[in-house]
């Protein structure tokens, strides 16, 4: 029997869809297309692709609540975040579009001629998506790469594979070229390890945990495949005594708890100056035990479920019994519920403060002094994000200068936008995804020198 994937709603564990899982022979087939495709739509003329690109941008715009509520169902995002994630690749594909024509090479100064870069497409693009953020991650290699001149190749992960085939449907409407941008919903091992192992195709960006990562890292480098990292974290979010400390603490709950905290920047490491330790939690409690859990299409919500019933087993493994915690409340019954937790016990060194849980659960530890924060948020393998809270602007330079991840923010929580570059330092990542450079990423750099003496 072939194989197929059943996608779960998570809030009630009720079968949303059942999808054929692509096999190694769909994977040769679409990278054949896709190769096509991508010939043609390198030789269109560049403000032709932008267009087509702002058009599927409009048709996104359109469906934005038909997206949204495709999220809920097959990922158990609140509403308000799946509308959030469904402009997100509207805006991605807006950001891109208007990179077409902007993709200019450099003309440099040598004798003899003229000597002249050009930024050409890489080709097929295969890019390899986690269920944790299903639309925008997609988006981020999608959007660039196809504007950048290549084809996509999509396969999303197992479990949520519904808005990237809807996705896919809405280039269509747009008129983006038939098999330019395919989706192939299949397993990692099957059809995410063909797009890996493909001679067709030139560049893998792949989002999920650290280990798979270096797992298509090493595949890769047999072919020195192009490849781009986006992996686990375990970030910190440092408050130091001279902060708003009820600013800190209102934000601190979210930056753990959105989308489940399955997050790879949630900020699950709250480190906290020591003298404003106590007071500090007294603020932060109520926030935790307060926070909205339930059905994630009601628009009051502000937690839903975790993803899968595997999820859930592995986020209740790191809360042991020998750990105190601050609990919020969550719902019985079907679904994949956990409570918002903040351990408040956990040794700096215990599996909860040091690996990526990616569920709602935070621990807190104190620190005495500038020194001892740094040394602290540095003490992971991990290095995507971080959050700062300090009235101080010479220590929020130092600290952001210090701390060794990729996205740092002052006084807030913010990590992502598609105009500023995003990835990790260490084993958060390789490359960067985003910001103002995104489509070069997934170009290669020609250099070609004209002689003006024959
Ligand atoms: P995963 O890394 O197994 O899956 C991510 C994607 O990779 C999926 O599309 C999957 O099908 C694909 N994949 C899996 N094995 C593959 C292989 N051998 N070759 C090619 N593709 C492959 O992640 P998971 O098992 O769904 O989640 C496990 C843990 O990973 C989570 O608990 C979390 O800690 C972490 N995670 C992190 C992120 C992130 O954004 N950093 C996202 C998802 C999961």
């Amino acid at each position: 029997m072939s194989d197929v994937l059943e996608v779960l709603n998570p809030a009630t564990e009720e079968t949303v869809a059942t999808i054929p899982a692509a096999t190694r022979d769909d994977v040769d087939a679409a990278v054949a297309r896709a190769a096509a495709a991508q010939r043609r739509w390198a030789a269109a003329a560049p403000a032709d692709r932008a267009r087509l690109l702002r058009r599927f941008a409009a048709v996104v715009d359109g469906h934005i609540e038909e997206l949204a509520l495709l999220e809920v169902r097959e990922a158990g995002h609140t509403i308000g975040n799946a509308r959030w994630e469904a402009g997100n690749v509207r805006d991605l594909l807006d950001f891109a579009a208007g990179g077409v024509e902007r993709l200019s090479g450099r003309q440099i100064p040598v004798a003899g001629g003229i000597d002249v870069t050009f930024l050409e497409p890489l080709g097929v693009i295969g890019v390899i998506a986690p269920w944790n953020f299903p639309m925008p991650i997609a988006a981020w290699g999608l959007a660039p790469a196809l504007a950048a001149g290549n084809a996509v190749i999509l396969k999303p992960a197992e479990t949520t594979p519904l808005t990237a085939l809807r996705l896919a449907e809405l280039a269509l409407e747009a008129g983006i070229p038939e098999y330019l941008f395919q989706v192939l919903p299949g397993r990692g091992t099957v059809a995410g390890d063909a797009l890996v192992e493909h001679p067709g195709v030139a560049k893998i960006v792949f989002t999920g945990s650290t280990r798979v990562g270096k797992q298509i890292m090493a595949k890769c480098a047999d072919r020195v495949k192009r490849v781009t990292l986006e992996l686990g974290g375990k970030s910190p979010n440092i408050v130091f005594a001279d902060a708003d400390l009820e600013a800190a603490a209102a934000a601190a709950p979210m930056a753990f708890l959105d989308n489940t905290g399955q997050d790879c920047c949630a900020r699950t490491r709250i480190l906290v100056q020591r003298s404003a330790y106590d007071r500090f939690l007294e603020l932060l409690a109520p926030g935790i035990e307060s926070v909205v859990v339930g059905d994630p299409a009601d628009e009051k919500t502000q937690m839903g479920p975790l993803i899968s019933r595997a999820q859930l087993e592995r986020v209740r493994s790191y809360v042991t019994d020998d750990l105190t915690a601050v609990r919020g409340r969550a719902p019985e019954g079907p679904g994949f519920w956990y409570p918002p937790t903040l351990v408040t016990d956990a040794g700096p060194t215990a599996p909860v403060a040091t690996e990526e849980v990616f569920g709602p659960v935070a621990v807190v530890l104190p620190f005495e002094d500038e020194e001892d924060a740094v040394r602290l948020a540095n003490a992971t393998e991990y290095g995507l994000s971080g959050s700062l809270w300090t009235r101080d602007i010479g220590r929020a330079l130092r600290v952001s200068r210090a701390v060794a991840a990729g996205n740092l923010s002052v006084n807030s929580h913010s990590s992502v936008r598609y105009s500023t570059p995003f990835g990790g330092y260490k084993q958060s990542g390789l490359g960067r995804e985003l910001g103002p450079d995104a489509l070069t990423a997934f170009t290669e750099t020609k250099n070609v020198f004209i002689s003006t003496e024959a």
